[in-house]
C-alpha cells in the first residue's frame, strides 16, 4: 500500500503518481494526478486544493459502538451527531499533535466533532468544517 498525499495513511494500492481519480477510504481526498504543487486548486476535488484539504481534519477514528463511550449530554442528533464539547475534543491536543492557543482555541478555526452512528459501529470526524458525505458502492469506492 502507498501512502495517501492528504492523511499519509497507506491506503492507495499503487504509487500517487499512477493512483488515477482514486478516492482514500479515510479522508476521501480524490487523488488528482495532474496537481502541480499542493496550493492548486484540484478539480477533481471541486477546486480544494491538498493544503487546504490536509488542514480540514485532523481525526478520523471508527469505534465499536458496543465500547464506545458516548456523551449523550452534548449530543446534537440521533444517527448524525454534532458536539461542541466532547471527550474527543477535550483530549484533542494530547491524542494528536494540533496546536492550542494560549486562550484555549485551536489552528485554524474551532474544532467540531462530528460523529455518525451506524448499526455497528460510530464513526468519529474531528474537523473545522462540515465533512461531506456521499454515497457510493464498492465499484465507486
Ligand atoms: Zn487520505
Amino acid at each position: 500500500m502507498y501512502q495517501c498525499l492528504c492523511c499519509r495513511n497507506e491506503t492507495l494500492p499503487v504509487p500517487a503518481s499512477d493512483a488515477v481519480a482514486y478516492i482514500c477510504p479515510v479522508c476521501w481526498w480524490e487523488n488528482d494526478v495532474f496537481l502541480n504543487s499542493p496550493d492548486e486548486p484540484s478539480d477533481e476535488n471541486h477546486g480544494m486544493t491538498l493544503l487546504e484539504a490536509q488542514e480540514n481534519y485532523i481525526m478520523y477514528q471508527v469505534r465499536n459502538e458496543s465500547f464506545s463511550r458516548i456523551d449523550r449530554q452534548a449530543r446534537q442528533g440521533r444517527y448524525m451527531a454534532t458536539y461542541d464539547q466532547s471527550f474527543l475534543l477535550s483530549h484533542l491536543a494530547e491524542m494528536t499533535d494540533v496546536q492550542k492557543s494560549d486562550d484555549n482555541s485551536f489552528y485554524p478555526a474551532p474544532w467540531k466533532h462530528y460523529s455518525i452512528f451506524t448499526q455497528n459501529q460510530v464513526i468519529d470526524i474531528v474537523s473545522h468544517c462540515e465533512p461531506v458525505l456521499t454515497v457510493g458502492t464498492n465499484d465507486t469506492l
